[in-house]
């Protein structure tokens, strides 16, 4: 079969999840687990809270007994014990009386009601109620939060604070999560020098941007990056780093090489390593230049050396991927439709891709993006959190015109 060229990233984006690997699990403790995907489904043991407590200081007892009370004619019960919070009650509350009771204390038995200390009156052994109490009122019952048997969360959840402290509550200290894919960097071009070291005198060189570029976007979506090294445009030497990252990474991205010109030798490098092309090419601006390929369950993404090209198909096609290896059940980036804040002065033939700045400030989802876009400048994608598609054919964009955006995260 021919290795499909020039599609949608769309499809190529289909091609790709197709083949996702799905990163293994390992336990994680919880203080580690902020980010981390759930590996297992979670089921509540127990109610959270455990017991039915007090929510605030007051005075615990039965609501009947508050029938007839008034400001003229108050409820006047007797206090037969003390009880604080991580204390048990020692008595039962029957008619006439009541417990004085602290925030989180365990109520009583036969109370069903609490009063807060400052609409009472009070001494060491009497308190004085006011006003007619509904059963249940002001009680915190057992399982409110939680209840025992309720599913707190799924394989392929995201763990938020919320989730993490929901955990806790169950007292579940180590949970199982999917590892973080191991996702491995390739740097390729003769010209390209790397960030601690000087250009040459003769000003042909270019600093290493894409390998940290890459290393964050991947770091930022939860995976491991490793990088693996640069290499000339020479095949074999591409084909040898290529072969290392192989060894142990679920993902790789290879920066440079990848057109179709005298030293775009990455495609080739892909197969002298082993593995199957599965794309070649995107109908996209910026970031068409591409070779996708695996081998084994790793999936190798050839990016462009030129930065802005590199990250844009990187966010077209790899995030969402990279998600999915992660684990995320809801792995394709949330999807929105965005206002053009300015408008988009050239025509876009091929579908091509916008990224921006999301303003919501007013109500309207609006996309600040840069006047000026190049594959090259790639200052203009710092800050931006959304990437909108404009379709094929389209003419220059006014100000107000609406996309489709899928989020970068
Ligand atoms: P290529 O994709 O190899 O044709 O490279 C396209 C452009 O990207 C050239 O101007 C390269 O010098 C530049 N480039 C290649 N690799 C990198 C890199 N790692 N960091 C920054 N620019 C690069
Ligand atoms: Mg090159």
């Amino acid at each position: 079969m021919s290795v499909p060229k020039n599609i949608p990233f769309e499809a190529a984006r289909e091609i790709m999840l197709a083949h996702c690997p799905l990163a293994g699990s390992e336990r994680v403790h919880l203080s580690q687990a902020m980010g981390r995907v759930l590996a297992e489904n979670v089921v509540a043991a127990i109610d959270v809270p455990p017991f039915s407590r007090s929510p605030y200081d007051g005075y615990a007892f039965r609501a009947a007994d508050s029938r007839e009370a008034s400001r003229e004619n108050p409820a006047l019960l007797e206090i037969i014990e003390e009880i604080a919070a991580g204390q048990s009650p020692s008595q039962k509350i029957r008619p006439g009386t009541a417990a004085k009771i602290l925030t989180g204390a365990p109520i009583p038995e036969g109370a069903d009601t609490v009063v807060m200390y400052e609409l009472t009156e009070f001494t060491a052994e009497r308190v004085k109620i006011f006003s007619p109490a509904r059963e249940g009122e002001a009680i915190v019952p057992a399982g409110e939060d939680v209840r025992a048997g309720t599913t707190l969360a799924e394989r392929g959840d995201l763990i938020d604070p919320a989730l993490a402290g929901s955990l806790a509550a169950q007292g579940f200290c180590e949970i199982s999560c999917h590892r973080r894919p191991r996702v491995g960097i390739i740097s390729t071009g003769n010209e390209v020098v790397e960030a601690d070291q000087p250009l040459p005198l003769k000003g042909a060189g270019i600093r290493n941007s894409n390998r940290y570029a890459l290393e964050a976007a991947s770091a930022g979506l939860g995976a491991e990056p490793v990088y693996l090294g640069r290499a000339k445009d020479d095949p074999g030497e591409i084909a040898a780093l290529i072969e290392k990252g192989l060894e142990d990474c679920q993902m790789l991205f290879t920066s440079g090489g990848v057109s179709v010109g005298d030293y775009d030798f990455t495609p080739a490098a892909m197969e002298l390593a082993g593995a199957e092309i599965l794309v070649r090419g995107l109908r996209l601006k910026p970031g068409g230049a591409c070779a996708y390929g695996r081998k084994g369950s790793s999936l190798i993404f050839g990016l462009s050396g030129n930065p802005v090209s590199a990250m844009t198909n990187f966010y077209a096609v790899a995030l969402p991927c990279l998600r999915k290896v992660r684990g995320l059940k809801h792995f394709m980036p949330r999807r929105t439709r965005v206002t053009l804040s300015d408008s988009f002065a050239k025509k876009s033939p091929t579908p091509r891709i916008i990224c921006g700045r999301l303003d919501i400030s007013d109500g309207t989802v609006r996309m600040r993006a840069s006047l000026a876009q190049g594959n090259g400048m790639l200052r203009t994608l710092a800050g931006c959190d959304v990437m909108a598609v404009i379709p094929a054919n389209s003419p220059s964009l006014a100000a107000g015109t609406v996309l489709d955006a899928y989020f970068l995260g």
